[in-house]
């Protein structure tokens, strides 16, 4: 058996059964967004990584080393927004061919300092070597939550909303506008999705807010809203039901989507790298949680579900429901090489 047959998740699932975990200080360990971990004086660390690798994660040709360096620190304080904490320090490994320009890593370097300084985390570290062949940068960060609140993806429970930060399908609709070449749009509609997908912002602030005002499980949108949803509803043992029609949409997602005759809803659902929060809380806690979000980041917070008992995901229209599968990225069960430049 190989790799490729097992898949990224099987891969995921067969380290969390194998790998020994210690159970007197770690209360999370593989599996979800962030690792946490117990830490004397009533908080808790957050732990995570993610390497992202050229021709699989990223395409030289259409990404600025700048762009890069914020985006490779970035999807990884996304994972800590996605755990409701703080971000606080970070480590940078790279994997460079012996012929990358010096300017060049600079600039690199320039992003990822630019993006932590942003969220107020410190690179205290990391490691260089030569690669045979293309970039590799792996991003550690840990950041920190009072004692008991970080927010796991398995708390979601019957009854609760599903909402999500801000718009899905704008980071796909940039990649299919980079390797696409739409006809002449709106200049305002390129310059947004593009952003979307080559500098994405992590919901930092608003994630601590939300588990501030009850989310009770919480994920970002790495790989769609369809795969983020079933893992909430596996880990949570529930049934999630989405809205087809709540599913909040940035205009220059569906302009972009006519011009190049590409389907919008499977941009939000499959597409990802939003970097979005999805999260679950009480309805009664709903317009608090809204209001605070809104008020403190400008981010609007729309509600695209609910929670039953039951299992598995389901996709409402009309009030018709249909079974809703992630169809997204996976990095072994792929059999063209890479399809795309994102993870
Ligand atoms: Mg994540």
């Amino acid at each position: 058996m190989q790799v490729k047959d097992v898949g990224e998740f099987g891969l995921i699932r067969r380290w969390e059964r194998e790998l020994a975990q210690d159970p007197e200080q770690v209360a999370q360990g593989i599996g979800d967004d962030a690792a946490v971990l117990d830490f004397p004086g009533g908080r808790q660390i957050l732990a995570t990584t993610d390497t992202l690798v050229e021709s699989v994660h990223f395409d030289l040709a259409f990404t600025s080393p700048r762009q890069l360096g914020k985006k490779c620190m970035a999807v990884n304080l996304s994972d800590i927004a996605a755990m409701g904490g703080r971000a606080r320090y970070a480590l940078i490994a790279l994997g460079l061919p012996g012929s990358t320009e010096l300017a060049w890593l600079e600039d690199l370097y320039r992003g990822l300092q630019e993006e932590a300084s942003r969220w107020s985390t410190w690179i205290v570290g990391g490691d260089t070597v030569r690669s045979p062949s293309g970039l590799v940068i792996t991003v550690t960060v840990l950041g920190q939550v009072p004692q008991g609140r970080a927010v796991p993806r398995s708390g979601a429970r019957p009854g609760d909303l599903v909402v999500v930060t801000g718009d899905l399908g704008g980071s796909a609709a940039g990649l299919a506008s980079l390797t696409r070449s739409p006809s002449p749009v709106e200049p305002g509609v390129l310059e947004y999705v593009r952003r979307r997908q080559l500098e994405p912002i992590p919901r930092l602030a608003e994630g601590e807010i939300m588990a501030h005002h009850g989310a009770s499980a919480m994920i970002d949108v790495s790989d769609g809203l369809a795969s983020e949803v079933n893992h909430l509803a596996r880990l949570s043992r529930v049934r999630v039901v989405v809205e087809e029609e709540s599913i909040p949409m940035a205009p220059a997602t569906r302009t972009l989507a006519r011009v190049l005759e590409a389907d919008a809803l499977a941009w939000a659902l499959n597409g990802g790298e939003d970097y979005e929060l999805v999260s679950t809380v009480a309805p009664e806690q709903f317009a608090a949680m809204a209001r605070a979000v809104r008020e403190r980041t400008g981010t609007c917070l729309t509600v695209v579900g609910r929670v039953e008992a039951g299992a598995g995901c389901y996709l409402m229209k009309e009030g018709k429901r249909r079974r809703l599968e992630p169809t997204s990225y996976d990095h072994f069960l792929t059999t063209s090489g890479p399809s795309r430049t994102s993870p």
